[in-house]
């Protein structure tokens, strides 16, 4: 694993990757999130929208940072904050040197008519119908792309993770979709898509959202090469299955030995079903003061949870994409973007060498 300097300033590489992010937005014409445009850094040498039009700067090669898939169509407006955080995670990412963005090309639709059923993934694309809003939200062209995009990610974030042991995709994993309609703000399943896409390799969910993947559980059905291990404060629907795993826990404020205990069991079965892939949902819902939360994790627990799961794959030489999933505390800035950050964190400090 590439090295990095032991004390962290902004250099050439980071400044490069905030270019590029700024071109991609600029290239696509949608506007930046407004918690973005007044963080634009002033490295003290022009704009960055000029230096990126002179090609950016070569990047540090010796400098670690996490592969992290990310479009600014990730950004759509949504009544929650489930995609209007994106932005902000994958800005203050780059923006803290921890990432460095890969944009990824939409996904062929092809592709989701193969785990999906057709007719919902034909009345998602055309926003006619009631299976339209199957995942709760009045259907926009922008929500349809940001959609596609996240999923194009998916495929890429794995292949990263693959390539490099780690790897991100700033979105949500989309663990309700079922396959013939959406649920839970999910719309196309990404977990079940990656095992789709990839069915030379064993597939494992560790999901440690609030919510149980009722979705996934039904995609383990169908794909045999797909593992779901769900550890959550709410079953939402799942039942458990041949390779599916539903671990509800009480609150843990007061005790996070439980949830550290179905950690342990999840590792388990890592060791038992030999993935050569882990999906990990570093769900955000789980904390104290999320509207939708019941695990009632303070800030600390959650990247205790973080740390633990990362520094496992990372001993076990397991390849590991991670996406950000649940988390819907407003306003993002100052209450969610924190949590989000952390996971990068985490991942980052398990991985740097
Ligand atoms: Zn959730």
């Amino acid at each position: 694993m590439k090295s990095r300097p032991e004390k962290y300033h902004p250099d050439s590489a980071t400044v490069d990757a905030l270019c590029r992010l700024v071109c991609a937005y600029l290239d696509l014409k949608v506007p930046m999130p407004d918690e973005l445009i007044f963080m634009l850094p002033d490295d003290g040498e022009g704009n960055l929208e000029k230096r990126a039009e002179d090609g950016g700067m070569p990047s540090d090669p010796s400098r670690f940072v996490i592969p992290t898939c990310f479009s600014p169509l990730y950004s759509a407006e949504t009544p929650t904050a489930s995609m209007r955080k994106l932005g902000p995670v994958a800005w203050h990412a780059v923006e803290q040197g921890l990432a460095e963005v890969e944009v990824p090309a939409p996904i062929d639709p092809v592709k989701l008519r193969r785990l999906h059923a057709p007719e919902y993934v034909d009345a998602f694309l055309s926003g006619k119908g009631p299976l339209a809003s199957s995942q709760g939200w009045p259907w926009t062209p922008q929500i349809r792309d940001g959609v596609l995009a996240i999923n194009g990610g998916q495929l890429l974030g794995a292949k990263l993770a693959l390539e490099h042991g780690i790897a991100a995709n700033v979105a949500q994993g989309f663990h309700h979709a079922g396959r013939a309609q959406g649920g839970g703000y999910c719309t196309f399943n990404g977990l079940a898509l990656v095992a789709q896409e990839f069915p030379d390799h064993r597939v494992m969910v560790l999901d440690c959202d609030e919510h149980g993947g009722n979705g996934t559980e039904e995609f383990t059905e169908r794909l045999p090469n797909l593992y779901n291990f769900s550890i959550n404060g709410t079953r939402f629907g799942m039942r458990g299955g041949d390779r599916s795993i539903c671990r509800t826990v009480r609150r843990v404020t007061d005790d996070f030995g439980r949830y550290r205990q179905a950690l342990d069991d999840a590792f388990d079965m890592v060791e038992t079903w030999r993935p050569d892939l882990v999906l990990y949902q570093a769900g955000a819902d789980p904390h104290i003061n999320d509207p939708l939360g019941s695990l009632g994790m303070t800030t600390e627990q959650m990247l205790e949870r973080d740390r633990i799961v990362f520094e496992f794959c990372q001993r076990k030489g397991l390849p590991i994409l991670f996406v950000l999933a649940g988390g819907y505390q407003e306003p993002i800035r100052s209450r969610l973007l924190p949590l989000h950050l952390n996971t990068f964190r985490a991942a980052y400090a398990a991985y740097r060498g």
